[in-house]
């Protein structure tokens, strides 16, 4: 049932920031928290910048976060930032499998679900994005993709594990390009995706079910009214103070 479960809002900062820029970010967000009463918020963030956000956000409504996590612990993986560098500096949350990354950098469901296992075991709670593509939506294979996306997710967490993650419905072709999925669209697919969860145990239910592509302030309290969208992950709008703090309002 809608209102059992928590509304979601979390920014995707994506690569962009620089200190000067986030400082004036953060203290908006820091000063406007009331915004966010009731809900859960937070910011994924570059990983460079991990310290300056726990100082700026230490104390608020607001959980940070990174935008990718390594499947190991540690060790020979040049490059990578484990779960534990994160939680050093108070990171509580870390997407995983964007869309970005499953694109330009090869992530495969089974290595995403090896992220989000890896996030839970060091204590993170894990966003793992699921979404098609715009060719994939027009061949009717919606489903098929996202239905394949969760599977994979499924068969490597167990039940508890499952429990314990957040997932992000992210049409690509509504990501940065100002072409949201209606309401209709989006409830559509969170439906489904809730009951690919139900079919595996009941308790999944509870699992939040973000949506993320070109959520704004006009078209964000329609979209979280939908009966399985229990929030949003949001990208451009995180940038901007005002609008990620009306999209928080209308959560
Ligand atoms: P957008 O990005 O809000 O800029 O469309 C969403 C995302 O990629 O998480």
């Amino acid at each position: 049932q809608p209102g059992q479960r928590k509304k979601w809002v979390v920014g995707n900062w994506k690569m962009h920031g620089r200190l000067a820029d986030n400082e004036a970010l953060l203290r908006a967000l820091a000063s406007g928290a009331g915004a966010c009463s009731g809900i859960r918020v937070g910011v994924c963030v570059p990983t460079p910048y991990l310290a300056q956000v726990e100082a700026a956000l230490s104390g608020t409504p607001f959980a940070w976060g990174v935008q990718d996590v390594s499947a190991y612990t540690h060790g020979a993986y040049t490059g990578e930032v484990a779960a534990e560098m994160t939680l050093e500096f108070g990171a509580t949350l870390a997407i995983v499998g964007h869309s970005e990354r499953r694109a330009y950098h090869g992530e495969h469901s089974e290595l995403v679900a090896a992220k989000a296992q890896r996030a839970l075991q060091a204590g993170l709670t894990p966003i793992v994005c699921v979404g098609e593509t715009l060719e994939e939506r027009e061949s009717g294979a919606t489903q098929a993709v996202v239905g394949a996306q969760i599977d994979a997710l499924l068969a490597k967490l167990s039940v508890d594990e499952t429990a314990r993650v957040v997932i992000a419905y992210e049409p690509v072709w509504a990501i940065g390009t100002g072409r949201t999925a209606t309401t209709d669209q989006a409830q559509e697919v969170h439906a489904f995706l809730r009951a690919r969860l139900l079919g595996k145990h009941a308790v999944l239910a509870s699992v939040p079910l973000l949506y993320g592509g070109s959520v704004k302030p006009e078209n964000a309290a329609a979209l979280f009214s939908q009966a399985d969208i229990d929030g949003g992950l949001i990208g451009g709008a995180s940038l901007k103070s005002q609008d990620f703090l009306a999209i928080c309002a209308a959560a």
